[in-house]
């Protein structure tokens, strides 16, 4: 985690874009229901675009942190207003229950802002996802491919670890081929290194992707793809409503920890 204030999230910023990193900032909040929370969410969003207009880094959004819990509209509205203030958004994928939603208003913000750089996350523990990327490749979308991180039942999501990374393996060279952007989404190096070498063979230009990594978290490894001249992305949290984030972070390694304890007090 990047700190508590947005100050502390801007120095982080600044000193990954010195080192040529683009910089993803989620301010960390989900499931509000609240309609006066959702509203301050929106405004600490704008706030954040204003200061990162004109850079090349982006804003990462929960749906449910503008409303997507109160209704569909809702979320959409706060989704236009960021949009008119910023240059990058990406739309966080949560929760299988609000993947139709979340695909609503991606579809919804790409038709009204043609222009605009959007991004939605795609989980490849689903088993729709296949679908989902194919009916989204007409958008020419900026796709997240990420392998999901939430629990999710069996007949939704892929239970199996290796059937996930090779659900997402497939995805992901479907994404490469089909759409403009590709946000690869993972730390798994074995995944990386297939897809080094498909790149290689089939030709794909490296301005067609980037690696993004969480903070935190192989930040050697993305420096490393960095220097041999790739794209590549920190996603970094910030705020206070740290607990879900920390217990995702926490299922996929306990070790993690000491992550947490670091970040929390360190
Ligand atoms: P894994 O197979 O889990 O891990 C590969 C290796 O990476 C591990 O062996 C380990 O060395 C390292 N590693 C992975 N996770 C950790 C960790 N937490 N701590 C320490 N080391 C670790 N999920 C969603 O559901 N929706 C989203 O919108 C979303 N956005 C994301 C954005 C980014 C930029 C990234 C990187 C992940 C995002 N995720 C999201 C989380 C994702 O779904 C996975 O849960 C998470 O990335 C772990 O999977 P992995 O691909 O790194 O592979």
């Amino acid at each position: 985690m990047a700190g508590r204030t947005l100050d502390d999230a801007i120095e982080v910023v600044k000193s990954l874009n010195a080192e040529g990193i683009r910089v993803t900032l989620d301010r960390l909040g989900e499931s509000v229901l609240d309609k006066s929370l959702v509203d301050e969410t929106v405004n600490e969003y704008l706030k954040i675009l204003d200061v990162l207009k004109g850079t090349n880094n982006s804003v990462a959004v929960k749906p449910t942190s503008v409303g997507l819990d109160i209704s569909r509209e809702v979320a959409l509205d706060n989704f236009r207003k960021l949009l008119q203030k910023g240059d990058f958004i990406e739309i966080d994928m949560e929760a299988s229950r609000y993947v139709n939603d979340t695909l609503w208003i991606y579809r919804k913000l790409k038709e009204e802002f043609p222009d605009r750089k959007i991004a939605v996350a795609i989980q490849a523990y689903l088993y729709r996802s296949e679908q989902d990327v194919k009916d989204l490749t007409d958008l020419k979308p900026c796709i997240r491919l990420v392998k999901g991180a939430y629990k999710e039942p069996r007949d939704v999501a892929i239970q199996n670890k290796k059937k996930v990374d090779e659900n997402y393996v497939k995805l992901l060279f479907y994404l490469l081929e089909n759409i403009p952007y590709t946000l690869v989404a993972t730390h798994d190096e074995k995944i990386i290194n297939r897809m080094l070498r498909f790149i290689r063979e089939r030709k794909i230009p490296t301005e067609r992707f980037e690696f993004q990594f969480l903070y935190g978290i192989k930040g050697n490894l993305l420096r490393k793809l960095k220097g041999e001249g790739f794209n590549t992305g920190m996603y970094v949290p910030y705020g206070t409503h740290w607990y879900p984030y920390f217990m995702r972070r926490l299922a996929e390694r306990p070790a993690n920890v000491w992550f947490v304890f670091k970040n929390l007090f360190g």
